[in-house]
């Protein structure tokens, strides 16, 4: 096939097929007894193959949940491997130093004294991502500081702290102002009382500074995201640092039993999750966690509502439709377009492109879910939902089929509607872009075998990638190994100190938070 038409075929190649390829990495689903994973930092590794042609390769390996980068979590073990003491222990020293300095506790102390000060003592230091008590300040007289930090700004910290961007760990792509109010007035008008906001921070916010202007509206939440930076902000029962990808919460126990009473509060009455998972991200682990946050609910209800379902929105590009569905069979996909604020290519307006690929996915049944008609969207009477307003019903379908917001076309020979772009092809025997190879060699996707993408686009490269140099590294570490312990407090070459020096810039970044 023929490079994609426009943006969102671009954007759709780069998400759907492959998933299902023939080659890739993928995840290794627990079955039977448990062999507790190896720790990174981020916390259990998880284990995965690479499938080439459709065959697993015999030898399995761990890596890290949360990175799908090794610039960002080196961690790479063989399952079979087995580590030295001293390997371990350096592991273990690894892991600790890369948490964050200051414990979960300690960051609320460090609050409290902060909302305490004058405003015209309230610092923030835009470098270190930090807000700054009076004694922090000579450390930070070289950074950029913003000063008179209002009450208002702390009740924003999305606005305050900088979206990490970095596609392959953080993905922080924040809610425009319409699509996080949409949300927020949809999440009350359904009747919700509390909000497990999964990766969704300025939902999280917006939540909290509605309850707070109008008591009528007494929406609780809480938070549970990678990002450390958020903890300077919030008390513990409204922020846990937590990996969504392994369901680990780096504050152990107290954060665990944190959620669990939210969840449970109330017999499970009230509550809805809402998650917004980075979009690289494997759809697998994230069915995994989910899984295990609807069990942790449901172990608080009562009997007679056992066959109930936690609410959950799963906010994601619509490609991962049949992804979804497949881990969780009741969820249906919402024609609503989700805005983005710093994201050039899933935001409204001038400069972004009108149409977000980005729908949510939800439980919850699509005749109670009202979409604004000011923002193009209608009610279909024959379907019992809201649709966007091209989205026209085919009768011969019997649905409004469209998945990407523009009006498709029925085919009489495919039976069933197809993208405006495409034509029938009497030699492929189905719709297709008009200029697609009919026949042509299968020169698909290198890595996956998909044919309606290369190997740039493929969805599943940053994991490829991953594991491809993970395997050159582990093969280059082992012919180093003499090398590499003789090296050991001996002066840097130029390269490793940059590299170093890099690490450290990055470790900053994460632990000045
Ligand atoms: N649209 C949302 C933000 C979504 S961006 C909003 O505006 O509220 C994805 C979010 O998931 C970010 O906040 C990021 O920090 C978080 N995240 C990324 N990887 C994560 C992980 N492994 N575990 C938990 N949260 C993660
Ligand atoms: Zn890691
Ligand atoms: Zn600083
Ligand atoms: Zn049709
Ligand atoms: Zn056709």
């Amino acid at each position: 096939m023929a490079a994609p038409k426009d943006g969102l075929e671009a954007v759709e190649a780069e998400g759907s097929a492959g998933l299902r390829g023939t080659s890739g990495i993928e995840l290794v689903l627990p079955s039977g007894p448990a062999v507790p994973a190896p720790l990174c930092p981020h916390g259990p590794t998880l284990l995965f193959v690479k499938v080439t042609q459709g065959k697993e390769e015999a030898r399995r390996f761990y890596a890290c949940s949360a990175c799908r980068d090794r610039k960002d979590c080196n961690f790479f073990q063989w399952e079979d491997e087995k580590l030295s003491g001293a390997r371990l222990a350096a592991r273990e020293a690894h892991n600790r130093r890369c948490q964050p300095p200051l414990s979960r506790r300690q960051c609320v102390e460090r609050y409290l004294k902060f909302i305490e000060l004058p405003l015209t003592q309230r610092k923030f230091c835009q470098r270190c991502q930090q807000l700054l008590l009076p004694d922090d300040w000579g450390q930070h007289s070289e950074h950029q500081v913003l000063g008179d930090v209002s009450i208002t700004q702390l009740r924003k910290p999305s606005q305050l702290l900088y979206p990490l961007e970095n596609k392959k760990t953080y993905a922080q792509y924040l809610f425009a102002d319409r699509s996080c109010q949409f949300l927020v007035d949809l999440l009350s008008t359904l009747g919700f009382r509390r909000v497990l906001c999964v990766g969704t921070p300025r939902l999280h916010e917006l939540i909290r500074l509605t309850a707070s202007a109008d008591k009528n509206s007494n929406i609780k939440s809480l938070l549970l995201d990678i990002d450390f930076r958020y903890s300077q902000f919030y008390m513990e029962d409204s922020f846990c640092h937590y990996n969504m990808f392994n369901h680990h919460f780096f504050d152990g126990k107290t954060a665990l039993e944190v959620c669990r009473a939210f969840l449970q509060e109330d017999k499970g009455k009230g509550v809805i999750m809402v998650t917004d998972p980075p979009f690289g991200g494997l759809v697998e682990p994230l069915a995994v966690t989910f899984k295990k946050l609807i069990a942790m609910w449901k172990e608080g209800q009562s009997q007679d509502d056992s066959d109930k379902e936690l609410p959950i929105f799963w906010i994601f590009p619509y490609f991962f439709e049949s992804r979804i569905c497949q881990f969780f069979p009741s969820f249906r996909m919402l024609d609503y377009q989700v805005d983005y604020d710093n994201h050039a290519l899933y935001k409204h307006g001038k400069t972004g492109r009108k149409q977000s690929p980005v729908r949510i996915f939800t439980n919850i049944p699509l005749n109670k879910i009202i979409l604004p008609t000011e923002e193009g969207y209608r009610f279909c009477s024959l379907c019992q939902r809201y649709v966007s307003l091209e989205n026209q019903h085919c009768e011969h379908c019997n649905s409004c089929p469209s998945k990407d917001g523009r009006k498709w076309n029925h085919c009489f020979l495919c039976k069933k509607c197809v993208k405006p772009s495409w034509i029938h092809c009497s030699i492929c025997n189905h719709c297709a872009v008009p200029d697609h190879s009919c026949q042509g060699p299968k020169d698909g996707c290198f890595i996956c075998g998909e044919l309606d993408h290369k190997r740039s686009a493929c969805p599943n490269i940053a994991t490829s990638k991953r594991a491809n140099k993970a395997v050159r590294k582990q093969k280059q570490r082992k012919s180093n190994k003499m090398k590499m312990e003789t090296t050991k407090g001996q002066s840097m070459n130029h390269t490793s100190a940059t590299r170093r020096k890099k690490r450290r810039e990055r470790a900053h970044q994460y632990l000045c938070s």
